[in-house]
Parts: structure tokens; sequence; C-alpha cells
């Protein structure tokens, strides 16, 4: 998705390097640099809310976490490209005054098509969130009330990794997942805050379970169903941005924090490029690499159904980011899983 030129970028007079052709391709041209790339879809500058909605196939993953599957949203790109804007319309500051229902980003889109859904599914159907941040190495909880702390991140043989002691909320409404969302959200910003003004130097992962037919809860807690039941999810993931990593490398902890997403962005980056490989020439992938890639490993690897939002800006004061961007995204196209 190519975001719009910034009041700020047409001021200081960006030029525009990025242009959809309208067919699936993006194509970059500047001085010295000529590329045209393949996606399965390309949102410009003029691209509504609604329209990435529906043309980026998030609808069919909301339908298919109710069916059992783990589907994963992903938005990535350098600070300050939309990954926010895309998934969750744009922030209002003053915290009461709502989005306008038109600019509402794709994560609250689906929140009102998995109720809609789910109402037509039935009463045994049981929705609950877990919002979590990787912030430094560390994953913490970003619903569970009193200062943030890390949580262990562990394997076991039947669940793969998972996070201890995670706070799993239930919700009934579309009120209530955006509530939770809000307030996860605003947890995320001051605990960056306090460090940087930079929101995004966390990776930030809001999952949705859903269990139909279940008689007790999410296996995150050790419950177990009476009789068979499906159970999938729907994962929402902002990753923090891929810059500056080698521009805030000046001291103590902005380094430190630079350095884990730096390292987390690589690892995730090394995972994409062996799973693009062909199934038989496939060595070991390194999961345990980062905490980002054992979360995500199930997205990634063989058993997920994935939606990779990458962002960019058109500035060509942003064109490095840029192609580094589109090439990641066109290694992650190339990856193929078995759902
Ligand atoms: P990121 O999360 O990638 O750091 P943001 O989502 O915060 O970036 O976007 C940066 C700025 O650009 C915000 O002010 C946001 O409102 C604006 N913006 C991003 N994408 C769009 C878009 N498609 N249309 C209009 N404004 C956008
Ligand atoms: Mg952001």
């Amino acid at each position: 998705r190519v975001r719009p030129l910034t009041c700020s970028e047409a001021r200081r007079g960006d030029r525009q390097v990025v242009h959809s052709l309208g067919d699936g391709t993006v194509h970059v041209s500047a001085a010295r640099h000529e590329a045209t790339f393949g996606f399965s879809a390309v949102f410009d500058a003029g691209a509504s809310q609604e329209a990435v909605f529906e043309g980026s196939g998030v609808r069919q993953l909301v339908e298919l976490a109710l069916d059992g599957f783990s589907c994963t949203v992903f938005a990535f790109g350098q600070t300050g490209s939309g990954k926010t804007y895309t998934l969750m319309g744009p922030l209002t500051q003053g915290e009461m005054q709502p989005v306008a229902p038109g600019l509402l980003g794709l994560m609250q889109r689906s929140f009102a098509c998995l109720l809609e859904q789910s109402r037509s599914r039935g009463p045994a159907l049981v929705l609950s969130a877990s919002y979590l941040e990787i912030y430094n190495e560390q994953v913490r909880d970003l619903l569970s009330p009193g200062p943030p702390c890390a949580l262990p991140l562990r394997w076991s043989k039947t669940q793969g990794f998972y996070v201890e002691n995670q706070l799993c909320v239930d919700f009934e409404s579309v009120e209530a997942i955006t509530e939770l969302l809000l307030r996860g959200s605003q947890r995320r910003r001051t605990s960056a805050h306090t460090l940087n003004r930079h929101s995004s130097r966390s990776h930030a992962l809001l999952t949705i379970h859903t269990c139909s037919g279940a008689v007790s809860t999410h296996p995150a807690f050790g419950g177990r169903g009476a009789h068979p039941s499906k159970q999938g999810t729907l994962c929402f993931v902002d990753l923090a941005g891929s810059e500056r990593v080698k521009e805030t490398g000046s001291s103590g902890e902005l380094c430190v924090e630079a350095n884990n997403i730096n390292r987390s962005l690589l690892a995730l980056g090394h995972c994409i490029s062996l799973l693009a490989k062909p199934r038989g020439k496939r060595t070991h992938i390194p999961y345990r690499d980062s905490k980002l890639t054992r979360l995500l490993a199930r997205s990634l690897g063989g058993s997920g159904i994935t939606l990779m939002v990458a962002c960019i800006s058109p500035s060509s004061r942003c064109l490095s980011e840029t192609l580094s961007t589109l090439h990641y995204a066109s290694r992650a196209r190339r990856v193929t899983s078995r759902p």
C-alpha cells in the first residue's frame, strides 16, 4: 500500500517516486533506480480504507479463522509508512473523539465482519482476544492491568510456541473488542513514550481466538473441550519500523532498542527467505532466533494463512527504505504454506 505524500513531504518538495500502474504492479523510478514489483494486490495513495479491506482478502481470513484456521495479517514497512493507519486508522490524539467510520482500519473492519459472521454460526462460538507486544526481546501483556511485566515464551509439542500466563479476554460485541484494542494500544504507546517519542519501537500482536463447539476455554489456560471443537486464530501484527536502526545507534537504551528491532526483523527476513525456497531444498528454519519469529512460527511456516501488507511512502527521500520493503515483500510472496 502506497500512502499519499504527507503535507510536510509535499511542502519540502519531495518527489513522488512510486507509482502504481493499476495492474497489480508497483513501479519505482528515480535517478538510478528503475524497478517494477508485482503483488497480488496494490493500493495506491487514493485507495480508501474500505477498498484495502475489500481488496486484500481479509474478509476471507475472518471466515477461515472461524473455520478453525490460523490466519495472520502483518503490516510492515518503515516508520511513518502507514502501518498503524492501515491496521487501525488514524489514531486520535484526544482519545475521546472517535475515528470517522470511513477511516477505520483493517482491524475494526475485521471485528465487525467477525461478529456478523459469528452471529450466524450460533451460540456455541466463543471469541476471545489477547494483545501482546514484543519490546526489547521481552513479551509483555497489553491487556493485563498493572505495569507491563515480561511473560515467558514456551514451546510444547502440542501447541508449538505459546506465551505463558497471557490474559485472554472473552468478548461478544464489536464495542468490547474495540475497547480492548484501544486499551492495549494506549498501554503500548505510553510504555514506549517513556523512552522515546516513537510509538513503533515494539511489535504488537493482537490475536483473536475463535472456538466453536467447545465446552471449556482456550488451550492457553490448559482447558480441554469435552467434545471436538474447532479452534482458529486471527492475528494482527503491527511490526516495529524497519529503519532508524543505523541512525539511532547513539547511546544506551536507544541503541539496545534499535538492535533488538534490527535483530528480530532480520530474523524474520531470514526465516522468510528460507521459507521461500522450494520445499525440497529447505533447510532448518531458525524460528528460535527471536521472540518475534517464535510467536509467528505458525503464521509463517506450514500451517497458517498469512496476508502481508507492505506499507511504503511515495517520497523520493524514502527511496532506499521503500526498495528494501518491496524486496522483503517479494520474498514473502514466494512463501507457500499448507493450511
Ligand atoms: P507507521 O505506523 O507505519 O509508523 P502511521 O500509520 O502512523 O505510520 O502513518 C504515518 C502518518 O501518515 C500518520 O499521520 C497517518 O495518519 C498518515 N497516513 C498513513 N497512511 C495514510 C493513508 N493511506 N492516507 C492518509 N494518511 C495516511
Ligand atoms: Mg505505527
